[in-house]
């Protein structure tokens, strides 16, 4: 078939390509993303490399929407330098992941040109979804017959406001830290937005990496998407919108199964089969704190038991989740880094508390009507799975972009408390105790709570048949097979 009659042919299917970064948060995204797509008898091929295949392993174990039209495709790369993780690091980014980054978008891009070209002879259209820190490996998309790409950003939109703002991205050669020109939200929180800048946010290798992505972008796409929707972030898809104009933005989230969403915090009994459901259902309504600082964070056993204190001293009900780092790439047992928790410690949490040390089924855990808030480290998919199931935060950042997530959970949206010193190399007892009671066991507490269900039940609301998520998702949907 010419590329003519390809395009013309109204019986070839379009079909969706997602290139992911190898990184468990924004693994998790696409996914998602995929899973709702092929909700429209959308074909999805979700690519990766063996870094990527172990953990979409992990998640397709944990993640009983499997849908017969996602396919996975795993591409073999060279073996790259995997140093172990270092909690100890000054910077608390897991820095260990980034050979695994470059090596991906390096060395994908040749079998993934080959991969789309001969699809894209298939189709009607092939419509590419990548990571915006995947874009060096499609940097020659706009070559390929009947082939158009998207930009997905993993972050808020505040986020990419915020640095747009700043002329933090795209600036000449990619990164380079911009001349502050008052954004939006600068204003209102100087302090707290000045101590976000990237270069406190990343290390270095990490800004380079960022740089040599970013730096395609301009040329590329036909258009970018968010995991967000308007009724939460719509002021700063705005600022997006005039910065770029160029581009059409999406935001086609929350990305995180719908049918869980739907029933915010409010299934009483849970279907999935974790041990610590069962211990849920013991519990009274909104009594339970959660706590789990995503998929890349090691803490020193100093931190750990400064963290074991405060809980067991804030007399709260608690799930912990404190799985032990591994390297994110090859899996060796032996490198595992081991969270310890203190001597004698589960005689001393008896009923109060469970310590999960395997994979959290953190969406079912924060469904439950008996969860009433979650320590996060404000992780972008940790706060819209908050957000979205109305569970109030009490925020811990550590680095990325979630110091500017703790901002706009925290004193935009009105939905969290922060740990004020979260800064400080090692958090101690007394603060973890002092916020946790604030957020479980104060008058204070009990208004955030209230702003994280009413905002719960806008984003549900708007998922509904006719609802502006729900809307702005179909229009994307007869976009693409327009
Ligand atoms: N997650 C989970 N169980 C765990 C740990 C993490 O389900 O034990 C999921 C969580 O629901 C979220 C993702 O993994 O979807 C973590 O992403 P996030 O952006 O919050 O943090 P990251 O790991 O990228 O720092």
């Amino acid at each position: 078939l010419s590329n003519k009659v390809v395009k013309n042919s109204n019986d070839l299917p379009i079909v969706v390509v997602m290139v992911p970064l190898p990184a468990q948060g924004h693994l998790n995204q696409l996914l998602h993303l995929s899973h709702l797509i092929s909700t429209f008898h959308i074909p999805v091929h979700f690519l990766g490399t063996p870094t990527h295949n172990r953990q979409v392993q992990l998640r397709r174990v944990h993640d009983n929407n499997s849908h017969p039209l996602i396919q996975f495709h795993d591409f073999d790369i060279p073996p790259f330098p995997s140093p172990p993780p270092n909690p100890t690091a000054s910077h608390r980014f897991p820095s260990h992941l980034i050979p695994s980054f470059i090596a991906a978008a390096l060395h994908l891009q040749r079998p993934l040109a080959a991969f789309l070209r001969t699809l894209s002879s298939k189709v009607r259209r092939l419509v590419v979804i990548h990571d915006s820190l995947m874009s060096s490996a499609l940097q020659d998309v706009n070559a390929i017959p009947n082939t158009e790409s998207y930009c997905f950003h993993s972050v808020s939109a505040f986020t990419v406001a915020h640095s747009l703002e700043r002329k933090e991205l795209f600036v000449n050669d990619g990164y380079k830290d911009g001349e502050i020109t008052t954004p939006t939200y600068q204003q209102y929180f100087p302090k707290e937005l000045n101590v976000v800048s990237m270069e406190q946010c990343f290390p270095p290798e990490f800004l380079e990496f960022i740089g040599s992505q970013f730096r395609h972008l301009p040329k590329m796409g036909a258009g970018k998407i968010y995991n967000t929707c308007r009724v939460i972030e719509g002021e700063f898809l705005e600022v997006i919108q005039r910065i770029e104009p160029e581009f059409r933005h999406w935001a086609l989230g929350p990305f995180n199964p719908l049918k869980i969403s739907k029933n915010g915090g409010n299934n009483k009994q849970s279907s999935c089969s974790h041990s610590c459901m069962a211990w849920l259902d013991q519990q009274e309504p909104r009594s339970v704190i959660y706590i789990s600082f995503g998929t890349t964070t090691a803490m020193t056993d100093e931190q750990i038991k400064e963290i074991a204190i405060g809980l067991a001293r804030s007399d709260q009900k608690f799930i912990w989740v404190l799985r032990d780092a591994d390297k994110g790439d090859v899996f060796d047992v032996n490198e595992i880094r081991k969270s310890n928790l203190p001597e004698g410690y589960s005689n001393l949490i008896g009923n109060q508390g469970l310590v999960i040390r395997d994979w959290a089924p953190q969406l079912e855990i924060l469904s439950h009507w008996a969860t009433g808030g979650f320590m996060t480290h404000c992780g972008w998919n940790s706060c819209m799975e908050s957000i979205t199931t109305g569970v109030p935060v009490i925020a811990w950042p550590m680095h990325s972009d979630q110091p500017r997530n703790t901002v706009l959970m925290t004193m935009v949206l009105c939905v969290g408390v922060a740990l004020k010193e979260w800064q400080q190399e090692l958090v101690i007892a007394d603060a973890v105790e002092e916020v946790v009671r604030k957020l479980m066991a104060s008058e204070e507490g009990a208004e955030v709570r209230r702003n994280a269900e009413r905002l719960g039940n806008v984003v549900r609301q708007s998922l509904e048949e006719g609802g502006e998520s729900r809307q702005e998702f179909e229009a994307f949907i007869a976009h693409i097979t327009r």
